[in-house]
Formats: structure tokens, sequence, C-alpha cells
């Protein structure tokens, strides 16, 4: 084998370094010969329509029809949509389909938090299954959904789960917001459909102000993968879960997670305009730097930059910054005391986040009584500072937690899990 010697290798080391921060992906999507229609938008569907024949004049109102049933009553077959001409979804049915990603597992944790595993397509012969995790979390007032952008993830953040995993591939669209239509087929959450039972479920009072009505009334891009690796889809798909005359999730109750790609969070808030929560987990650079590696290429200063010029931050609309407690490495009231600084002048929330522990790693989750002195250093600069209650952590579904089944946890690695998850 010939080794050429590349320009770059004659480039300073610490350039060289941030090159390698990303993955790339080892896979591509392949399209299914029957395209689904979930996920496009208004306009794609509008030149799908067009492609089979439809009348220019007729496309508009078509699109209008076909919004309703998938968005509004959940249509999974174009038979169901009985107000489409018969010979119209004869035509639909012969070129489309209305398909999700593939639940292939459901785990219900004891406190009512259930985890999907979804195939998506794309794998070929051989190959292992492309799959993502999806996780449900209901509270009392609202039910959140959160929603993965990519296969594993670009990024390897040196105390998230997800991280470890290689990166296979980005999601499209419709396989983002397929999670949604999939959650909420699952969960009974469209009109008329049998209402799912069980522990944990929000009470629906009819168009109640908390949910809706809905079970998923809360959207979080905090699952496998980092979004603005995978911007333009998320995008896509979260403008299809905002539009009002179909899953009608408000934006103000959508919130897009980040590590901190600087570069995107300006065209992030432009072109989707949803909440932003950035992972900070630590507030000097060095630390920064082992914990999320990315920090390497976009250091705290350019991040909090970017944070500040967020379109449409006010305290109304606040940034919220993300806190993973790692035990004796991010967790003393210094840092406490820095963070408070760090953030002076942002509008800002800042969320606690027990570290969840994964077979493996090297971290704990932070004392309990560190914790709140913690928080109480925040809660006393101003700061509400909740703590986020870990969910789901009995079945791997906590912040961090996700891997898909392709790396899949041996049952003694589970076991070990559970029994951490319970002693702390
Ligand atoms: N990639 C995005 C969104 C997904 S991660 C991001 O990093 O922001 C969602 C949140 O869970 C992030 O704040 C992440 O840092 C945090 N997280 C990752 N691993 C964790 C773990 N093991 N315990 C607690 N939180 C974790
Ligand atoms: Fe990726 Fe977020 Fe995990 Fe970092 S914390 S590896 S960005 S999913």
């Amino acid at each position: 084998m010939t080794i050429s010697l590349h320009p770059e290798a004659a480039a300073p080391r610490h350039a060289r370094d941030t090159d390698a921060l990303e993955k790339t992906a080892l896979e591509r999507y392949v399209a299914p010969a029957k395209p689904s229609l979930v996920g496009l938008s208004r306009v794609a569907l509008a030149e799908a329509l067009a492609g089979v024949g439809v009348p220019p004049a007729q496309v508009k109102m078509r699109v209008q029809q076909l919004w309703h049933w998938m968005y509004v009553r959940g249509a999974q077959s174009f038979d169901a949509m009985t107000s489409v001409s018969k010979q119209l979804r004869t035509t639909l049915e012969r070129h489309f389909t209305l398909v999700r990603p593939e639940m292939v597992a459901e785990q219900v944790s004891v406190d009512g938090t259930r985890k999907w595993l979804l195939r998506l397509p794309g794998e070929r012969p051989g190959e292992k299954p492309h799959e993502v995790e999806c996780v449900y979390i209901p509270e009392a007032d609202r039910g959140t959904l959160c929603l993965s952008s990519q296969v594993g993830c670009t990024l390897s953040c040196s105390f998230c789960h997800t991280g470890t995993q290689r990166l296979v591939r980005n999601l499209t669209p419709g396989e983002i917001v397929g999670q949604i239509m999939v959650a909420r087929d699952r969960l009974g959450d469209w009109p008329g459909a049998d209402r799912a039972q069980g522990p944990g479920l929000p009470t629906l009072p009819a168009g109640g102000e908390g949910t809706g009505g809905r079970f998923v009334s809360n959207i979080v891009m905090m699952g496998m993968g980092e979004p603005l690796y995978n911007l333009e889809a998320v995008r896509d798909a979260l403008l299809v879960a905002a539009d009002g005359e179909g899953l009608s999730v408000s934006k103000r109750r959508i919130t897009l997670s980040t590590s901190g790609v600087v570069p995107m969070i300006a065209r992030a808030g432009a072109e989707i305009g949803v909440m932003l929560a950035v992972s900070l987990h630590a507030v000097a650079d060095a630390l920064r730097n082992e914990l999320v590696p990315l920090n390497r290429k976009y250091p705290i200063a350019e991040l909090l930059e970017a944070c500040r010029r967020y379109p449409g931050l006010s305290n109304a609309r606040r940034i919220t910054f993300e806190y993973v407690m790692l035990k004796g490495v991010n967790d003393s009231s210094a840092d406490a005391k820095a963070l408070v600084r760090l953030l002076k002048g942002i509008p800002a929330k800042i969320n606690l986040i027990p570290f969840n522990p994964w077979p493996g790693t090297t971290y704990e989750c932070s004392d309990w009584e560190q914790i709140e002195k913690f928080s109480e250093i925040i809660f006393n600069a101003g700061y509400a500072s909740p703590v986020r209650t870990p969910r789901g952590r009995d079945i791997l579904a906590a912040c961090g937690q996700l891997k898909s089944a392709t790396e899949k946890l041996s049952a003694r690695e589970r076991l070990a899990l559970r029994a951490m998850a319970m002693t702390d």
C-alpha cells in the first residue's frame, strides 16, 4: 500500500486534532422503492402529487386534505382517507405509502417512561439494521417525546453512551417525523383511537391547558445524535411537527439540544425557531475539551457568543444550559459560582442532570448533597435550577444512555446497569 503525504500532514497539531473530532457517516440512506409521504413538507408533498398526475388546479386542495388525514387524524392507510376520491386513493396507493419506522421493541419503565426501538430502512443485505431509539416521558401535565436525529452520533462526548457508537447515518425528515407518528400510533394518541393505559400517563382534560388533550404535548431533540449535524432534515421535520394545521406542537414546546455546533446555532434559530438547549457541562475549556471534545473546535467563549446572538432570545424565551453532574469532575461549589459568572447577561435556565451511568463508564453521578449545594448556589444567583429527575433508568432510556440494539448490551451489562441505577 502506498501512503501519500497529504498537505494537511504539515498542519499544526491542534488543527489535525480537531479534524478527528467528527465521525463520518458509514452508510447512506437508501430510499424504499415506494416512498412514504410521512415527513414531506407541504411543498414536497405538492410536488409528489403533481408527479403522479394530480391536476395543478387541485394540488393545493389535495395537499390540504392529505395533511389533515396524516397529521390530525393519524391515517395509516390511504383507504382511511374517506374525503379523498377513490380514484386518487388508488393512485396514491400505487406510488406511495404512509409507512413510519418499524417498532421492533418496547420497554416500559416502572415510572411509565417508554422506550421504543425503531428499525429504519436502508441496510443492505448482510449488514446490521439501522436502528434508533425514541423515548416517551409522561408527567402529570405533559407528555414529552425525545427524538433521535442520527443513528449513533457524529461526536464522542466522553460521558455519553451514544457517543461510543459508530455513526451510521443521518435520519431523513420522514424518519424524524415518523418517530412522532409511531409514538402517537402506539399511545392511541389520535382522535377516536383507543387510548393507551398504564402507569404515569398524563391526565387528559379534553383540549386541556397542558397537553392540548394529547399524550404527546412536547418534543425534545435529545435522543441519539447531534441535531445540528443534520440541520436540514431536523429543520424540515420540526416545521412539520409545529404546523398549526397538522401535528400542531407549538415551537415553545419543542426544544433542540446541541453540544455546541457554533456555526449552525444562528441558522437553527432563524430557520427553525424552536427553544434552544446547550450542553455546557463545564465552565473551563480544559475540562470541556475532555467532556465534549467538540469544544476544541468551538470553545466556550465562541459558544456563548453564539448563544447571546440566538434569534428571538429574551427573558420569555431563555436558553437552557444543560449541566451533567459528574462526581469530583465538574460539581464543586467553585464550578457552580463560575457557571453563574459565565452565563451573566444571557437569558438562561440551568438544568442540572444527574449523570446516568452506563456499563463501562468511569464517571460517577455526583452525591445528592453536592447536587443540592450546587443547585442552591445557582438558585441564590437568581436562576431556577431544577434538577432533572432521571427517568427510565431501569430501561436505559435516560439521557445519554441510548444506544441502538445493533450494539446491544449483554444481559450481564444490563443487570450491572440496573444495580447501579438502584443504588445511587
Ligand atoms: N447531541 C445533543 C442532544 C442529545 S444528548 C447534545 O449533546 O446536546 C441530550 C443531553 O443528554 C445532553 O445534554 C447530553 O450531554 C446529556 N447526556 C449525555 N449522556 C448523558 C449521561 N450519561 N447522563 C446524563 N446526561 C447525559
Ligand atoms: Fe452526541 Fe450529544 Fe452524546 Fe455528545 S452528548 S455524543 S453530541 S448525543
